[in-house]
């Protein structure tokens, strides 16, 4: 095939080491390799101990245990026919779902078959994440694939997770100040370059939605703000008063445009900046308390040694979130750790009632929303929990 993409060379894995890659798990770790990964970012081809070819692999970034993620199955080459195939294919499915909104996640790496890959559309922009190097050389056939099935103005990139890293320009421009996008019936400004993750949470709109729903009367708490979402939705929702409580001050910032922007009223008090674990002591001491409390910290677990630290984090935050509510209201507790399982997470929630001295029961397990798949063969790539709790 012509347009197979040119590959550094063979990898073979340790004898019993395919099984999983067999099974469809994209991820193969160093330690079932049975020799040296060639040098660079190119593609290599996948053999089993016996030479069976299994697929294509793009290598991972030296010294990190998962060393490759595998691109292509079987005798399947990896070409550009297949990476446009795949992008049509996760456009397709976002068409599929009706999502009414203009933002949303267009390409969710092992979710789409594109491990490492990440897009996600702000209306004409869209913006690419790129957990490997290994996608830079495949930067302009995404582009070019998406420009030409969706109405694009803008491909642009960050490379890795690195907070204020700025996105350039793969077609189009860079946009200058925010974005505006469409969520349902509210708008959101989104800071495409100085914004956090892509420049909005998309992960948890179908959970703001699920928010909005419930609030009618309430008062509610949104922890760890970033850009009020969740308050916004609540607040269009029929809420009282939402309180956002963030650390950063560009986030509350850009938290008061954004209600303004949907025509909400913006009061100073509803606008806390300051660490999140000593806002709850503050506001509990203070005797303050909430119908609805959102809690959305950022993930305490982004590597296996943190684990229990971590946990220990979120026992802690759930505690004194739950104090705030009041008795009878709702805590939408999220993890965005990949790390962090059900079962722990359930464990921490149980902690933190047993010694907030709360009954707690939890009424829905929700996660992201259904533009961020996930491929039933790597089901350890979904991130987030957000459990609808009722406190007593
Ligand atoms: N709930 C948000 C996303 C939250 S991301 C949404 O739906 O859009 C996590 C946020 O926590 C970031 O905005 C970050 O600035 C903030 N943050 C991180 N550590 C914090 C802390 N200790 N106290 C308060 N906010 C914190």
């Amino acid at each position: 095939m012509s347009d197979a993409f040119a590959c550094a060379g063979d990898v073979r894995l340790k004898p019993g080491r395919d099984a999983s890659v067999r099974r469809r798990h994209p991820w193969v770790y160093r330690g079932a390799l049975a020799g040296p990964l060639p040098p660079g970012v190119a593609p290599v081809r996948v053999l089993a101990a016996n030479g069976r070819p299994l697929g294509a692999a793009l290598p991972g970034a030296s010294g990190r245990s998962l060393a490759l993620r595998m691109v292509a199955w079987d005798e399947e080459p990896w070409s550009a026919a297949a990476l446009r195939g795949r992008l049509l294919e996760a456009a397709r499915l976002r068409e599929r779902l009706g999502l009414d909104a203009d933002a949303y996640r267009l390409v969710h790496s092992e979710g789409d078959g594109l491990p490492g890959l990440v897009v996600d559309r702000y209306g004409a922009t869209a913006v690419c994440q790129l957990f490997e190097r290994a996608w830079e050389a495949y930067l302009p056939d995404v582009a070019a694939a998406l420009a030409g099935e969706l109405e694009l103005a803008n491909v642009l990139v960050r490379t890795g997770d690195a907070a204020g890293a700025s996105p350039s320009a793969v077609l189009g421009r860079v946009p200058e100040g925010g974005v505006v996008v469409r969520e349902g019936a509210l708008r959101f400004e989104v800071d495409l370059v100085r914004g956090q993750k892509t420049g909005l949470f998309l992960d948890q709109r179908e959970n703001r939605r699920r928010v909005a729903a419930l609030a009618r009367g309430a008062r509610v708490l949104n922890l760890f703000s970033y850009s009020g979402g969740f308050a916004i939705a609540a607040l269009a929702g029929g809420a009282l008063r939402a309180v956002n409580v963030d650390s950063s001050e560009a986030a509350l910032a850009l938290a008061r445009r954004c209600c303004a922007l949907n025509g909400l009223p913006v009061r100073d008090d509803d606008f806390v900046t300051g660490d999140a674990f000593r806002v709850v002591r503050s506001l509990d001491a203070a005797g303050a308390r909430f119908e609805i409390v959102v809690l959305d910290p950022p993930a305490f677990v982004k590597r296996a040694s943190e684990l229990q630290s971590g946990l220990r984090g979120y026992k802690d935050i759930n505690l004194h979130a739950m104090r705030l509510v009041e008795p009878g209201g709702l805590l939408l507790s999220c993890s965005c750790s990949a790390l962090v399982g059900e079962e722990q997470f359930a464990q921490a929630l149980s902690a933190a009632a047993v010694d907030a001295g709360r009954a707690l029961r939890v009424l829905e397990r929700r996660s992201a929303g259904p533009d961020h798949p996930v491929s039933a063969h790597c089901p350890e790539a979904a991130h987030l929990k957000a459990w609808l709790c009722a406190v007593n």
